[in-house]
């Protein structure tokens, strides 16, 4: 039986990871449910999970079922086998690097933790201790077993706005990015897809998970299949099937052992024809920007991540329109003096002066 600690329970990759714990009775459990401050949902599942220990990262008081603040992340890590790091955005680092200190295995979904730090957990990766959830690297982590590719090539759906002329995308508000055509997911998720922001942080997180191969993406619009990986010998594997995020959370915690099904109903014939083309770069500034950051490395990407969360966070409120996201990312990394990381803290301090330069752009595009 895998105890299992589920951080960033209350969100949609938390809350289908419960799903899948639930389905493996006698297999997997509930360690730990922790949410940065919805404690209403998180009581929910405490009572779903009983014995479960429930913690908020941030909420400011904290009811008596309930561990909050300072220490609420080592209790929520404390007496489990494998961490399932879903928290959304940057505050999620701090956990993958505590999980990592602690020898723990981790099923990341959190991004931000390769993008920002992936020299810091270069060691955990090399030992096999980070499993990708992202179906994109979860896919290349499958079709490889263990082998090395030779060539890595990510699908990307092109988001809510692929479709628009190139002339309209720039004045696109949040009603127009609100849903995503193919994939269930929180709103900065969403609002990244359409940017394609969320593509070059996966690039960036393969280039860390699988050293080496060239990375690249192309656009899928289908997203049936779910990235593509090249062999030594010129041939691809690829996974196949319509979206379902339970799928790569489910292997990310039990691994090729075999586990109920979730794709009911999922069949070839139903698919709509499969097509592959160029990303536009002229469509998706932003992905260029922050592939490059990836690229340079060192705070550069912890930069590039912070001025997205803060111009998209400006967006979903209507103070920013679609395009100026790219012109904040820019911005910020034009006037960003690149330092080495050696420790949390050098992320800390790229993310902190990142996101005063990013305000400063955002107030001046408003
Ligand atoms: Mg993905």
């Amino acid at each position: 039986m895998k105890r299992v600690a589920v951080l960033g329970s209350t969100g949609s990759i938390g809350r289908q990871a419960l799903e899948v714990i639930a389905a493996n009775p006698g297999r997997l459990s509930v360690r730990s449910l922790l949410c940065s401050r919805s404690l209403d949902a998180l009581e929910a599942q405490r009572r779903e999970f009983p014995g479960s220990l429930a913690c908020a990262l941030s909420a400011e008081r904290a009811p008596s079922w309930c561990m909050a603040g300072e220490g609420a992340l080592e209790a929520a890590l404390d007496g489990c086998d494998i961490v399932l790091n879903a928290i959304t955005g940057f505050a999620g680092l701090r956990a993958s690097l505590e999980a990592a200190r602690l020898g723990l295995p981790v099923a990341l979904a959190n991004k931000e933790s390769l993008v920002t730090a992936g020299c810091l957990l270069r060691d955990h990766v090399a030992a096999g201790l980070v499993i990708p959830v992202d179906s994109e690297h979860s896919t290349i982590a499958r079709c490889l077993c263990g082998a090395p590719p030779r060539e890595i090539v990510l699908t990307a759906s092109g988001g809510a706005l692929r479709d628009w002329p190139a002339d309209r995308i720039e004045g696109a508000g949040p009603e127009d990015v609100g849903a995503h055509p193919t994939w269930d997911m929180g709103p900065r998720i969403t609002v990244d897809s359409s940017t394609l922001v969320n593509k070059a942080f996966e690039v960036i997180e393969a280039r860390w998970l699988f050293p080496g191969a060239p990375v690249s993406a192309v656009l899928h619009p289908q997203s049936v299949v779910h990235s593509l990986v090249r062999l030594g010998d010129g041939s691809w594997r690829a996974l196949l099937g319509r979206p379902d995020m339970r799928i790569p959370i489910q292997h990310a915690l039990l691994g090729d052992d075999p586990a109920p099904g979730f794709a009911a109903g999922d069949e070839p014939c139903d698919w709509p024809a499969l097509t592959f083309a160029p990303l536009d770069l002229s469509r998706w500034p932003a992905f260029g920007l922050v592939t490059r950051a990836g690229e340079e490395g060192g705070t550069m990407p912890a930069a590039a991540n912070a001025a997205d969360e803060v111009a998209v966070d400006a967006f979903l409120r209507g103070r920013l329109r679609f395009g100026d996201i790219a012109r904040v990312i820019g911005g910020v990394l034009e006037s960003t003096a690149r330092r080495d990381v050696y420790c949390y803290g050098d992320v800390l301090e790229g993310d902190a002066a990142a996101r005063e330069a990013a305000g400063r752009v955002v107030s001046g595009l408003c």
